[in-house]
Order: structure tokens, then C-alpha cells, then sequence
């Protein structure tokens, strides 16, 4: 089971479609893609997965929350995905990346580090944009010359060229996930900082679990929000985060020291609730 991964339909490099035959051929039974902001990248996974494979409805959503940003990751039953005001709203986020990266290209353009946002945009092909894509054009405009120098020098928090995503607050978005009958975990907790009081009070918002199992989650942070998400009451997430590659981490289900299979059945239960 792999409960996060990226494709085409945002900043992964493989298409919805070759991620489903990866993780088929990797021996998965259960996948979710869960791209930044949008879930339109799910009718192509589900078509090219075999029957061994469950396509979960997945989207990772980008909000913020006591000032810094939060992604939070919600999973839809299959006959819940399809639900118009779930997408129309999703397509209103993947429009304001879209305008964001407007002004991420003016600013980078001033910094003195222009990049070609045509080429951006004819890769994107109408899909969700992210810094993700633009630390790429940076590299093959030769500004930088490693992709994480693209968030240390432009495009990071404090950077010349960072500019949020449009406000979104994560209890909110907690509670439209709800609404629309999904789940939602918050995705990497470890790597944003996020506190024991502020799980609990997203909890009360009606969020569903916390994602203990990253890649980039050590043994020990991994520990801290199984206990947390067990004394909460709420579910144990994990995923690879995968984006294709080039990448250090794997599609599937090699996580960390690997995904317990005491995450599966809870998680499934919830979810087709
Ligand atoms: P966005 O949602 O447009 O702000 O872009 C976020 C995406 O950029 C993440 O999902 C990662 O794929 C990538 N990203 C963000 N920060 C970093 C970082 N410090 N190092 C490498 N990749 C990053
Ligand atoms: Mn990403
Ligand atoms: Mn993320
Ligand atoms: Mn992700």
C-alpha cells in the first residue's frame, strides 16, 4: 500500500497511467495519487491499473496554517470522487497556481535568473503548477545547478521569488474534505514542524490522521506520530511521496523501515465508511 505519490497531473515526471503499471508491477494492491491541489490525474491511473491494484482517490492540498504552509492529504471513495463541487473548487486552487506562477516568473525575472514559462507551461499542459516545475526551469536555464538549490536561493520561504499559494486555512480545508465525505491525514508532519496542540486542534476540525510514515520521517518521528495519532484516536497514514525521477525514493510500499500492515485495514475502513 503507498497512500502518496505524484503524477503528470502535477510535479511528478511519469503519467498517471505508468505510475499505476509501476506500482502493479511492484506488487502493490493498494495506491493512492495524491497530486498537489487536483485529483484529475485518478481516471488514467484507474484505467491503467490491473485488477490487483486499488486506485484510492487522492489529492495532496496545499493550505496554510499558523502562518506557514500545511499540506494536507484527503482520500475520496470512489463514488464520492466524481462529486462537481469537489473538483470545481480543486480547478479554482489549480487556477490560482496558475496565476501564482505568473508572478513567480516575474520575480525571478527581476532577481536576474529569467526562466522560458512557456516551456513550463506547455509541460504542465493545463495541469497543476508547482515550484516543483519551476526549480526545473531553473535548472535547465542554467541559473542553478542542483534542484534544491532552486528553494535556497528563489523560490523557498524568504526567498526573492517565493510566493504562497492562495490562502486556504487548514481547518477549513479539514472541514471541505469532510463535507465531501473524505478523509485527510496530515502529509509529512515531521518535516513541517507540526505540533502535538495543533494536531489536536485539526483533530477537532475532523481531520482523520496523521502521516507517520514518510521517507524523510526518521525512526523516532515516525514513533512520535503513531503514539500521537493512537492516543488522538486518529489513523496512521504513509506513503512514498513519490515523484518519478529522477528521485531517492521508491514507488511503493519501502517506506521508511517499510509500511506497517496494521495501517491497512484502518485506514480502508475509514475510508469506504
Ligand atoms: P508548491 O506546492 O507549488 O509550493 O510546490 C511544492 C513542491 O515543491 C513540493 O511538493 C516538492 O515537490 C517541491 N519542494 C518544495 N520544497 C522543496 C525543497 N525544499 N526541496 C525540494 N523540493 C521541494
Ligand atoms: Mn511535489
Ligand atoms: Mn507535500
Ligand atoms: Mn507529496
Amino acid at each position: 500500500m503507498d497512500l502518496h505519490c505524484h503524477s503528470t497531473a502535477s510535479d511528478g515526471t511519469r503519467s498517471p497511467a505508468e505510475v499505476a503499471t509501476l506500482a502493479a508491477a511492484r506488487g502493490l494492491e493498494v495506491l493512492s495519487l495524491t497530486d498537489h491541489d487536483t485529483l484529475a490525474g485518478v481516471a488514467e491511473a484507474k484505467e491503467a491499473a490491473p485488477a490487483s491494484l486499488r486506485i484510492v482517490p487522492g489529492v495532496e492540498i496545499s493550505t496554510q496554517h499558523n502562518g506557514r504552509g500545511v499540506h494536507l492529504l484527503a482520500w475520496f471513495r470512489d463514488d464520492r470522487a466524481d462529486d462537481p463541487g469537489l473538483h470545481r473548487h480543486l480547478a479554482e486552487r489549480v487556477d490560482g497556481r496558475r496565476r501564482r506562477f505568473d508572478r513567480i516568473t516575474e520575480r525571478l525575472a527581476a532577481a536576474g535568473a529569467p526562466i522560458d514559462a512557456q516551456a513550463v507551461l506547455d509541460e504542465a499542459d493545463g495541469q497543476s503548477i508547482t515550484r516543483a516545475h519551476v526549480a526545473r526551469a531553473l535548472l535547465r536555464a542554467g541559473h542553478i545547478g542542483a534542484f534544491q538549490e532552486a528553494f535556497d536561493r528563489f523560490i523557498g520561504p524568504g526567498k526573492p521569488a517565493f510566493v504562497p499559494n492562495d490562502p486556504w486555512a487548514t481547518a477549513d480545508a479539514v472541514r471541505f474534505v469532510a463535507a465531501h465525505g473524505g478523509i485527510s491525514s496530515i502529509a509529512h508532519p515531521g518535516i513541517d514542524g507540526i505540533t502535538r496542540p495543533e494536531v489536536e486542534e485539526l483533530a477537532r476540525a475532523g481531520l482523520s490522521g496523521v502521516e507517520a510514515h514518510h521517507p524523510r520521517h526518521v525512526r523516532q518521528t515516525r514513533r512520535r506520530f503513531r503514539k500521537m495519532a493512537r492516543e488522538l484516536g486518529l489513523l496512521v497514514t504513509g506513503g512514498s511521496d513519490w515523484h518519478g525521477h529522477p528521485t531517492a525514493t521508491l514507488l511503493g510500499p519501502t517506506v521508511g523501515d517499510g509500511l506497517p500492515l496494521d495501517v491497512r485495514a484502518p485506514f480502508l475502513a475509514a475510508l469506504d465508511a
